[in-house]
């Protein structure tokens, strides 16, 4: 298992894009891959379980910090 520090995006892309992390303790996304997604701002755990390309096109906004972070980067 690795840990991604994501990238932090200034522009809002389009709202079908971006998944809305759920409150502290939950996952955006969960699966069974190799990689955990950590917020680039405050280091939150945004998803865990993920495979490279599987999230590709999207953002996850943090719910700690509410920073939108480019999964695709
Ligand atoms: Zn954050």
């Amino acid at each position: 298992m690795a840990d991604k520090t994501l990238s932090i995006v200034e522009e809002t892309p389009r709202a079908s894009a971006i998944i809305h992390a759920p409150p502290k303790g939950k996952m955006a996304f969960s699966g069974d891959g190799p990689d955990r997604l950590l917020c680039g701002s405050c280091s939150n755990t945004l998803a865990e379980g993920v495979s490279d390309g599987q999230l590709f096109g999207v953002f996850i906004e943090c719910p700690e910090c509410g920073a939108l972070n480019d999964v695709n980067a």
